[in-house]
């Protein structure tokens, strides 16, 4: 998961100093050396971690945070705050051309996610009800181009190609002539990766910049590299008019280090985060999202977001209905999990959840997506009847459930129980019986 080491350290640091009601200069001072070891152990640039710290330790030793009621907490917020701040502080949005085309140039090294990221970006902008056109500008690495066309098949999105023997600036400025009497906005350009930044690469990426003064050139940089990533970032820069990054493969960094480097060291704001291989897994970045995400604040903004995008209204209207009606199946629940599915790998989904990374409840449960493999084999055995009316399931159905599922009988008993006491729970939330009994009060 995103950030997970170092969003355990400092959760830990931080849990210590809200046990405690008074904090003196003593206790601020250690809990920073703490921070200061977790970003450093997260692989975040030395200088930059440095600065960050004096900047909280300058706020957090005022007379205000110390003499407040809740001196721990008041911490954490600076923490947040100048973490949200490290980050590049607002989102940064993608800019549009005053008239259409839009020009979105992806660069970056061989390997970073540029060609999957320009599917991605095209699919967000497909989404929106826009008609891009992708271009395929990487003449040395043939597999790309076709890439690029398999991923414009899937999103039923137009690629322009020349082959691998035109020079690459005469394929751009092509490719921009053909939306533009296509109407066809924006136009996003995969251009060509090295393993290692060279002068021809920059030289060639330099001409395409000067031919058609794209509206951004995004830089595309593997988070799983770290300070390596930093690097390439700062060297991409100095050569060309870069506007912002877009960083991949958030998912598998749990350290975080290339995220909370990078703008402070090249001043350019991080646009996207990649977060997985799949073509929807890729968020626009907010900085103060993703400083709450690391304190164990949770993201509910974004996975109200998330879940706007992925859940039928319609169905869920539905569903509410059945539960009042308590008519709700195990049809319904099968529907429910394939809307749950939607939102992504439950891993990400629980990080967007305020202090549901500590839960030591959640932490020992399997909440992860085999237990929903799990409970969609269980259900998919049972027969129509079955699911519809969960009753006569006895005995030996049970067992002809387990064997047909690959599970055993106490995992079909413990669904069976779960979907009871959810029908049950279901039941007094909408008022219908034991609404006094429990005691709910509800409007
Ligand atoms: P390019 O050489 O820069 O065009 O890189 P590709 O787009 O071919 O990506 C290289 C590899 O990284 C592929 O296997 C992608 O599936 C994978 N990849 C790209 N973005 C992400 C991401 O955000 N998360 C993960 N886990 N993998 C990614």
């Amino acid at each position: 998961m995103v950030f997970e080491s170092l969003a355990e350290k400092l959760q830990d640091t931080f849990a210590k100093l809200k046990g405690k009601g008074k904090l003196n200069e003593k206790d601020v001072k250690s809990a920073l050396r703490e921070v200061k070891m977790s970003l450093l152990e997260a692989d975040v640039n030395y200088k930059v971690v440095k600065k960050f710290v004096n900047k909280v330790e300058e706020r957090a030793i005022g007379q205000e945070v110390m003499d407040s009621l809740t001196p721990g907490q008041q911490v954490i917020k600076i923490v947040n705050e100048e973490l949200t701040d490290l980050m590049g502080g607002e989102r940064s949005e993608l800019t549009s051309a005053d008239s259409p085309p839009s020009i979105y140039m992806l660069v970056g090294l061989q390997g970073s996610g540029k060609t999957t990221s320009t599917g991605k970006l095209a699919r967000q902008f497909k989404e929106k009800g826009k008609e891009p056109l992708l271009v395929a500008a990487d003449v040395y690495r043939p597999a790309a181009i076709k890439q690029l066309q398999v991923l414009g098949e899937r999103l039923d999105v137009e690629v322009f190609q020349m082959g691998d023997q035109n020079d690459p600036v005469d394929i751009v400025k092509a490719g921009l002539a053909r939306a533009e009497k296509e109407k066809l906005d924006p136009v996003i350009i995969d251009t060509a990766g090295r393993l290692h930044i060279d002068e021809e690469l920059m030289q060639e990426l330099q001409d395409i910049q000067e031919a058609i003064n794209p509206t951004e050139t995004l830089l595309v940089v593997d988070a799983m590299t770290g300070q390596d990533a930093v690097n390439v970032a700062d060297n991409f820069s100095e050569k060309l008019d870069i506007s912002g990054m877009i960083m991949t493969k958030l998912d598998g960094d749990a350290r975080g280090g290339a995220a909370l480097s990078i703008r402070e060291v090249t001043g350019k704001p991080i646009k996207f985060a990649g977060m997985g291989e799949k073509l929807d897994q890729m968020e626009p970045f907010h900085p103060d999202r993703m400083a709450s995400r690391i304190l164990g604040m949770g993201d509910v903004l974004s996975l109200i977001e998330k879940a706007e995008k992925s859940i039928d209204k319609e169905k869920a209207k539905d569903l509410e209905r059945k539960l009042r009606e308590d008519s709700f199946t195990f049809e319904d629940f099968l529907d429910q999990l394939d809307q749950v599915r939607n939102m992504g790998p439950i891993s990400d989904l629980m990080g967007m959840i305020p202090g549901a990374g500590k839960a030591k409840q959640l932490k020992n449960m399997q909440l992860d997506d085999s237990e929903l493999d799990r409970i969609e084999a269980i259900i998919s055995s049972m027969t129509p009847e079955e699911r519809r009316n969960p009753k006569v399931i006895n005995g030996s159905r049970r067992r002809r459930i387990a064997n047909g599922s690959g599970t055993s009988i106490q995992e079909v008993n413990r669904l069976l129980k779960q979907f009871k006491q959810t029908k049950k729970m279901m039941k007094q939330l909408s008022g219908k019986g034991g609404k006094k009994k429990s005691g709910f009060n509800l409007p």
